[in-house]
């Protein structure tokens, strides 16, 4: 297709309306729903009983995730000697303890996603790492920072309450413990929440059936990395063609006796280029190496002139240029717009063409190419993702309006039965614009009685997307849509929070304070920063096909208070600039001191 706008546009548009369908967000409630219960069950470490814990650390982290550990970690090089991680996992890891899924992988580079690697004097093996060496890599942390012995995993947060009187938060917990902490670390996460949509019947389902975040190895045989040994008699239906079932597809096509790959939007997935990580590069690096690539990747994504691109992948090449179109001096409006749109196309034709060279079965091809523009949907990259559709025991099988329903004997599409014996759902995660009070999972409450979700029912109140006034001591860790900045590597964002909230613990230790709360101008004149740079993207969202990027095909409803502190993704190094010096200054403008 050559670009002619009417005739792409058309053919978007054509491509959303077939997913646009009555009920495709509605999602089952994985928290109260007894049938479905299973499904968060923890298939990695049993659980075990254990007394109640009443004692009174320093802090209270709440998730042992990159964003806790991290905090946690900072907090101990800080001085801060006693530490609780609280996590509902069995050990820590957040998002990497539970997808273990197989052929699990991080999408962003290694050296600069896994983090402290230079403190820990660790270079991954990888490009691009498996899960399970991130997770082991987080667990490093954990030791090192004496993160572990203290933890109370298996255990969910069921309240917090501040007690003015004690100046400490008191946590509550399904355990029963009653923790009374000086300071209050959410870190919770941002895809934290796992998605199961409704399908008529699915419960009927009489195979095994599990979401790719609690994979069933004693089902499926094998372990990360190995071959699923105990599938060579079953078919097996995935359900879901994002990052996660992409990754997971490969091995099932290895190991499986036929798979069914159910696919209601195509991903748009570039190559990957993964590879051993090179002797000479490890041995080339300099101190404050990690801190520069990831500095050198954020100026990229923020269409910044650097000397090299570093890390020279999709993200650097294709998500970059789409982000940051070029202006012509003297091009108006339109025709800077047609010019994005039509680097948008040819970026879109790339993946396309590239299935058309992997995949033999034309039709099969072509029910694999995304229509869309490129950042419609958070891309995907892999490299043997698309030669599976060339196994015989794998077959594909579109259904743009999602599975119809499923019976006994498994999915139905068109209505025809697609028999198997388990079913995978690689269906992710509720969005990150989930609002904090959902994700937290539990009951916050600050000054005079007030729930966080109350105060944050019209969107987020915050000073720098971390501090709440009416919730002392509480520090939130950044997350997009939550007035901070979003950075492609979460990394990133997680170093720069953690970072912060030592670096106030530090300087309220010093100066002897024991209570801080933000004031009421000072948040208010963060909101302002916020709505007031807030650009609506709705005009162009709107024409995506539906994710949780657009807001499942309702772009328009954002508020404006959930967004960051910027122009869209934010401007991440005006925000950590404006931290630093916040910090430096030592003066904690905005907070008052008790
Ligand atoms: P996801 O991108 O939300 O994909 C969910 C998939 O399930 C989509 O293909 C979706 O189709 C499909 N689906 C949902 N309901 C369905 C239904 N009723 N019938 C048929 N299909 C249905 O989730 P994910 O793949 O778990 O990834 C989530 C995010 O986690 C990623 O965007 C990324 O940020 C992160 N992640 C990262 C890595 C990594 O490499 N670091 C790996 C995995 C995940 P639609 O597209 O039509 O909605």
């Amino acid at each position: 297709m050559a670009f002619d706008p009417g005739v792409v546009h058309a053919k978007y548009l054509e491509e959303r309306d077939k997913r646009l369908v009555p009920g495709r967000a509605a999602i089952r409630d994985l928290a109260h729903d007894e049938r479905v219960a299973g499904f968060r069950a923890d298939p990695f470490t049993p659980r075990t009983e254990r007394e109640p814990v009443t004692d009174d650390p320093d802090v209270v982290i709440v998730g042992g995730g990159i964003a806790g550990l991290l905090a946690g970690a900072h907090l101990r090089k800080a001085g801060v000697g006693r530490i609780r991680i609280v996590d509902a996992a069995g050990g820590v890891g957040g998002t990497w303890y539970w997808n273990r899924y197989p052929g699990v992988m991080c999408d962003v580079e290694s050296y600069q996603y896994l983090p402290m690697l230079e403190e820990l004097d660790y270079v991954p093996t990888r490009r691009y790492a498996f899960g399970e060496e991130i997770r082991q890599h987080l667990q490093a942390i954990a030791d090192r920072f004496e993160l572990l012995s203290d933890a109370l995993f298996h255990t969910e947060v069921t309240q917090s309450v501040w007690n003015d009187k004690a100046g400490r938060w008191t946590v509550h917990t399904d355990r029963g413990d009653r923790l009374s902490c000086r300071y209050y670390v959410l870190a919770v996460g941002i895809l934290n929440l796992m998605k199961l949509p409704v399908v008529p019947g699915m419960d009927d389902f009489a195979g095994r059936a599990f979401h790719t975040a609690r994979w069933d190895y004693d089902y499926t045989g094998g372990a990360p990395g190995e071959a699923l040994t105990k599938l060579g008699d079953k078919a097996v239906a995935l359900i879901g063609t994002g990052a996660s079932g992409l990754q997971a597809l490969p091995p099932l096509a290895e190991s499986a006796r036929h798979v069914y790959v159910f696919q209601r939007t195509p991903s748009a997935i570039g190559v990957r280029g993964n590879r051993p990580t090179d002797p000479s590069f490890a041995a080339g690096l300099a101190p404050g190496w990690q801190k520069a690539r990831m500095d050198n990747f954020q100026s990229i994504m923020l269409g910044r002139a650097v000397e090299t691109d570093l890390t020279d992948d999709g993200w650097t090449h294709h998500y970059a240029a789409v982000q940051n179109p070029p202006r012509t001096k003297g091009a108006s409006i339109q025709e800077f717009m047609r010019n994005a749109e039509e680097l948008d196309f040819g970026i879109m034709e790339e993946h396309r063409r590239r299935i058309d060279q992997l995949v033999t079965d034309p039709d099969v091809a072509s029910a694999l190419k995304p229509y869309y523009r490129y950042l419609c949907k958070r891309p995907c990259f892999h490299d043997e993702y698309y030669d599976a559709f060339n196994c015989p025991n794998v077959t594909l099988i579109d259904c743009p309006a999602g599975v119809e329903r499923i019976t006994e004997r498994g999915p139905v599409v068109g209505g025809q039965q697609y028999e198997v014996d388990c079913i995978v759902y690689g269906t992710g995660f509720e969005a990150e614009l989930t609002p904090l009070q959902r994700r937290v999972g539990h009951d916050i409450v600050g000054r005079g009685g007030i729930s966080l979700a109350r105060k944050w029912a019209d969107g987020a109140a915050s000073l720098f997307g971390m501090m709440s006034r009416g919730f002392p001591n509480m520090f939130v860790m950044p997350a997009p849509g939550q007035q901070s900045v979003v950075t492609v590597n979460y990394t990133q964002i997680a170093v720069l929070g953690a970072e912060f909230v030592s670096g106030v613990v530090s300087l309220l230790e010093k100066q002897g304070v024991e209570v801080f709360d933000v004031n009421a101008e000072a948040e208010d004149d963060w909101i302002r920063q916020i709505v007031e740079t807030y650009v609506d993207p709705s005009a162009v969202m709107a024409a995506c096909t539906p994710s949780r990027i657009n807001n499942e095909g309702n772009p328009g409803g954002v508020r404006a208070r959930d967004t960051n502190f910027g122009r869209g993704f934010g401007d991440y190094f005006a925000y950590r600039e404006l931290l630093e010096t916040w910090l430096a200054s030592g003066e904690l403008d905005g907070l008052d001191l008790a």
